[in-house]
């Protein structure tokens, strides 16, 4: 016999797809030849695999060996396949019976030495596998937990090639993933812990029940970055889908907790204000790492200091936050990662960050404007609620009576969704922020005439754009949602206009 067949899985984005990893042995001049798209890891691959076979005391055939990975259409990306190619060689030489890896995905990177390394990605890749018929997977030992999260599957892990060559044989045990919970995960921070701001509080709820994206603009020491990691908090938990997603970011993006369970909060993330355009979209050789905004995918990005970062970080984000998404163009065909997170940004009002605020602020006029304009552009356009925070008071500070905590807050959020959902439903959509303007304008939502007064002189005297006038309708919703109203009445539409314009109610 000198013809062998392993499975394995290619991943391109987040989505899986079965590959077939084929060995053929011929009489003629040893050497390797790989066919099927593949990248360069993948001919680094090649010597990997033949410095572990030979470590592992196996025999490397010298004959001329082709490779073929299937289908060829397929962009291959990263080290995964070393493993199946490697057994699929030691089937097609005759050093090995392949029966018992019928039907079996193979996943594995080889270090040279034959030991079996974890790859990025094992969760997309085994969903994959189990919704194409697949119903057994060998992975790495450091995946087991994290390929076990995928049901219906039997998982078996591996430690070295030398183990796998041993259960092949003689059915030698391999590695059970780990049966013991995961420690629960450490709660994150509550609003409990914030003093004072009011208004902040107010527009982080408000943000939340409608998925608002939100700038929180003041004076440092205003509590903008305390409020803004407390979102996540009042957000609601992930339901299984979008579970599955946000963990399959996580996996690709090889930063899953060792426990391997799927993530059910909302993820936040807060890129540093030096972050190139990469690490904020995504990017890098072979098998891409997904950013900043795809890692916050369901749950929150801040961008702290907003006005700081790059030109061309703030304007990559515009396309992923217009479309969910991130496409990222590789060598060959692109990779998608989903990117549907909400936004927050945090901005000092000026250059000179006075912690007094406005009052002491001794910027000229010009540089204050073009400081918060440097946003305007490519995310303030995006922004429903733009909220100007008043400096923190020592009084706000001192306060000793007890805040609401993320948990009472959440369960009003969650109320507020309830009702929206339920209002959307014949328009396929579940949030206010996701209302299309027209939809927001015309019978059974439109507002009437005594509601909207002050809404409509901004909007003739131009003090307000019609995006802008779409924007406070959706946030009038949200808090009529909030309180309980069927629609929103003309106190909703005030405090609306407040919250989108930065005025102070
Ligand atoms: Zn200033």
């Amino acid at each position: 016999m000198s013809y062998a067949r392993v499975l394995c899985v290619g991943l391109v984005g987040v989505t899986g797809q079965l590959v077939e990893v084929e060995v053929d042995l011929a009489a003629g001049l040893p050497g390797v030849v790989i066919s099927g798209l593949p990248d360069t890891a993948l001919h680094e691959a090649r010597d990997r695999v033949r410095a572990a076979v030979v470590n592992s005391g196996q025999r490397w055939p010298n004959r001329r060996i082709t490779l073929n990975l299937l289908p060829a259409t397929l962009p291959k990306f990263g080290s995964a396949f070393d493993l199946a190619i490697a057994v699929a060689l030691l089937g097609g030489s005759g050093e090995l019976p392949l029966l018992p890896l019928d039907g079996v995905a193979v996943l594995g990177e080889l270090g040279l030495d034959g030991t079996v390394r974890p790859v990025r990605g094992v969760l997309p890749m085994v969903a994959a596998a189990a919704k194409a018929g697949v119903q057994r997977v060998i992975v790495p030992a450091g995946n087991t937990a994290e390929a076990a999260v995928v049901p219906g599957l039997l998982v078996r892990g591996v430690d070295t090639l030398h183990r796998l060559v041993a259960f092949v044989r003689d059915g030698t045990p391999l590695i059970e993933p780990p049966v013991d919970a995961p420690p629960p995960s450490a709660p994150g921070p509550d609003l409990a812990e914030v003093a004072g701001q009011g208004l902040g509080r107010r527009a982080l709820e408000v943000a939340a029940a409608g998925g608002h994206h939100l700038a929180l603009i003041g004076p440092p020491g205003a509590g903008k970055t305390m409020l803004a990691e407390r979102l996540p908090s009042i957000l609601p938990e992930l339901d299984d889908e979008a579970a599955l997603e946000v963990t399959a970011v996580h996996s690709i993006a090889g930063l899953l907790p060792a426990g391997g369970q799927l993530i059910r909060r909302p993820p936040f993330q807060a890129p540093h204000h030096t972050a190139t355009v990469p690490s904020i979209v995504g990017g890098g050789s072979g098998l891409a790492r997904p950013g900043a905004i795809s890692l916050a995918h369901r749950g929150v990005l801040l961008m702290d200091e907003a006005p700081e970062f790059s030109k061309a970080a703030l304007e990559a984000l515009r396309q992923p936050l217009e479309h969910g998404r991130v496409l990222l163009a590789r060598s060959r065909g692109s990779a998608e990662y989903p990117a549907r997170a909400q936004l927050v940004i945090a901005a000092n009002p000026c250059p000179c960050a006075n912690p007094a605020g406005d009052d002491r602020c001794e910027c000229p006029p010009l540089a204050r404007r073009r400081y918060l304009g440097r946003l305007s552009g490519p995310l303030l356009d995006r922004i429903d609620l733009q909220v100007r925070l008043p400096p923190m008071r020592a009084a706000e500070l001192m306060e000793t009576t007890s805040h609401e905590s993320s948990a009472v807050v959440a369960r009003r959020v969650a109320a507020a969704r309830a009702a929206a959902a339920e209002r959307w439903a014949p328009l396929g959509r579940r949030l206010n922020a996701q209302i299309p303007g027209p939809d927001l304008r015309r019978a059974p939502w439109r507002l009437p005439g005594r509601v909207t007064v002050e809404l409509r002189s901004r909007l003739d005297s131009g003090s307000l754009s019609a995006r802008g006038f779409d924007r406070v309708v959706r946030l009038a919703w949200t808090i009529a949602d909030m309180d309980g109203r069927a629609r929103p009445d003309a106190g909703d539409v005030g405090e609306a206009i407040a919250l989108r314009t930065g005025e102070r109610i």
